[in-house]
């Protein structure tokens, strides 16, 4: 059966409750150009306008949002029609992306309240949310959003803002509240799951009681959901700046199992704290960079979420006679085949995490050539920062990681002594291999000698 928010609890949908310019604090100067030229062009033409979702939530905190979401009744083709930069998208709820150069102004009809008379919507035998083209009415539209706090609209026709939720208390009291039953909403669509997490990590929001229940119940349902989506979703959940406090929580209301089944199972086998160090410091370094404005790369991440499996896949084989370097590579394809049922992963990801990944034992080889040529590597820099973070971590000899520091920035000339054959390299040449984490094979402490 289908199930509304409205259906389920909520205030009557038409007892909105209208926020006057002077009631609140989003001011026109915070919104971006073009979605106000979007909003007044509507307007003209004479249609409703609002700016919705996360803009006005991030606009209310005094927060940049990320982008400007615009919902009217005009429906997709009077949209296209309104704008000549204008192109249509999506199949199954069609949605106009106005386009300013590089920012696109996503402009979106109405949604239908999706009553059990609609036939326009199905639902799976769990309750899941598999069609939803309906187009509607702003009183219809709210229920078809997940939080109160995204469920607010700026309207640009006297700059108030409209709530049929409550949303405002809610933003006030920093609170995440699900729109009606928190069950049935997770179950028409358990993202919404991942959603809460992201959106209280990154608003410094509390999970609402009721929806906190139903998350500790529900997190087995996101099995259901696409491995296409979950990898999406999880590029904006660990690439948003919040990484570690968001797989801190993840972790709390067992989701991140769904996301990375492979990981959590080497978490909950830790050894003295050591295969989790890797991932807490790789999650810990990108959010510093977030924060230091620089970039940082989805494969990485994904190179170091997956490490300690492939190293323990990698172990296992190795133990049983497999020759370390193709007991590596094994594990690496092994890991990878298993995650894409999880997250659907890029070609372009899962090649350059497995380059990441063999460039590793390439580390230990210090002397000849080999070093110079591994510097021209495309990879090198990510290779470089991964061996730095498992040395950080106990996971590759330090003093390896720092010859690769000093060599890369030494001239032409200190790098050719560094790479001559010492006597102690030539120890290490002549059958002393080092294993993977660039210890010397066979030392007694595992150490160089
Ligand atoms: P962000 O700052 O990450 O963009 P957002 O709230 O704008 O956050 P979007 O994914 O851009 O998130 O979605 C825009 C709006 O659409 C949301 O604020 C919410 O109202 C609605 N929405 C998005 N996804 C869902 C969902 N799975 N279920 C219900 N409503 C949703
Ligand atoms: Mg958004």
């Amino acid at each position: 059966m289908i199930t509304s928010a409205r259906n389920e609890a909520g205030p009557d949908a038409t007892q909105a409750r209208i926020y006057s310019r002077s009631e609140h604090n989003i001011s026109r100067s915070q919104i971006s150009e073009n979605a106000l030229k979007v909003l007044y062009k509507l307007q003209k033409e004479g249609f409703k306008a609002y700016l919705v979702g996360g803009c006005v939530r991030d606009l209310l905190l005094g927060r940049e949002p990320k982008d400007f979401d615009v919902v009217t009744n005009a429906d997709p083709e009077q949209i296209k029609k309104v704008f000549r930069n204008c192109r249509l998208i999506g199949r199954r709820f069609r949605l106009a992306h106005v386009h300013f150069g590089r920012e696109v102004i996503e402009v979106a009809t109405f949604r239908g309240a999706g009553e059990e008379k609609n036939d326009k919507q199905v639902l799976n035998k769990e309750g899941r949310l598999l069609r939803d083209n309906v187009y509607g009415t702003i009183e219809e539209d709210v229920w078809r959003r997940d939080f109160t706090v995204n469920a607010l609209y700026y309207d640009i026709k006297d700059f108030s803002v409209v709530d049929y939720v409550s949303g405002m208390a809610d933003h006030k009291a920093a609170t995440l509240r699900l729109i009606g039953d928190p069950e049935t909403r997770f179950r028409e669509d358990p993202v919404r799951m991942l959603r809460a997490v992201r959106f209280a990590v990154k608003l410094s929001f509390n999970l609402h009681p009721d929806c906190e229940k139903a998350m500790h119940k529900a997190a087995e349902l996101l099995f259901s959901i696409p491995p296409a989506r979950l990898y999406d979703e999880a590029l904006k959940l660990f690439m948003s700046g919040c990484a570690l406090q968001t797989f801190e929580m993840l972790r709390h209301y067992g989701l991140f199992q769904v996301l990375f089944p492979a990981t959590e199972k080497c978490l909950s086998v830790e050894d003295n704290g050591f295969p989790r160090l890797l991932l807490i410091k790789a999650l810990d370094n990108s959010d510093t960079r977030i924060a230091e404005g620089k970039t940082v790369t989805a494969y990485f991440l994904f190179a170091a979420m997956l490490w300690e499996s492939v190293q323990m896949r990698a172990k296992e084989k190795i133990a049983l006679g497999t020759v370390e370097f193709i007991a590596y590579q094994d594990a690496a394809n092994e890991v990878i085949s298993m995650q894409i049922k999880s997250t659907a992963l890029p070609r372009h990801i899962t090649m350059a995490m497995r380059e990441v990944w063999s460039l590793q034992p390439k580390f230990n080889a210090r002397i000849g050539s080999k070093p110079s040529r591994l510097l021209t590597h495309p990879r090198f820099r990510a290779g470089y920062d991964f061996l730095l973070l498992r040395a950080e971590t106990g996971g590759a000899d330090p003093e390896l990681a720092q010859w690769w520091g000093k060599y890369q920035n030494a001239n032409e000339n200190e790098q050719r002594k560094m790479t001559q054959p010492s006597r102690k390299a030539q120890g290490s040449k002549s059958g002393r291999k080092r294993n993977y984490r660039g210890y010397v094979k066979g030392s007694p402490t595992g150490k160089e000698v």
